[in-house]
């Protein structure tokens, strides 16, 4: 998608601070940090939001969180946990439209969210 900046961050148009890239996944430190972990993890490939996820991309989505799992373990979350969320459309808050998975760790987060 041509006008989605996180596909211009994986085509290297927009710089990002990458902690981790293969040829299906992009994760980066998300540009207003909430956390002292807060970084997103992307699939490559342009899909919407979670609720345009389709059944040919079951796999990838495992994988996705898989990653998340393995990245939050890497960033130091191991021990005390993180929060792994996924914001969709308006009603969820989401800004890009693009998939992403949030990661934030390094502090309590409180729950419910405001
Ligand atoms: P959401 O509100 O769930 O769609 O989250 C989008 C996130 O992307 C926000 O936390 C932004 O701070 C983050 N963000 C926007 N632009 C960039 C960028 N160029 N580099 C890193 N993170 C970004
Ligand atoms: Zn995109």
């Amino acid at each position: 998608m041509s006008d989605c900046i996180f596909c211009k961050i994986v085509a290297g148009e927009i710089p990002s601070k990458k902690i981790y890239e293969d040829d299906e996944f992009l994760a980066f430190h998300d540009i207003t940090p909430q956390a002292p972990v807060h970084f997103l993890l992307i699939p490559k490939k342009h899909i919407r939001n979670i609720m345009e996820l389709e059944p040919g991309d079951i796999d990838l989505a495992g994988r996705l969180l898989n990653k998340a799992q393995e990245l939050a373990k890497e960033q130091g979350c191991t021990e005390k946990g993180a929060r792994f969320v996924i914001n969709c459309k308006s009603h969820g808050g989401q800004t890009v439209e693009h998939l992403h998975i949030h990661i934030l760790g390094g502090r309590f987060l409180s729950w419910p969210p405001g």
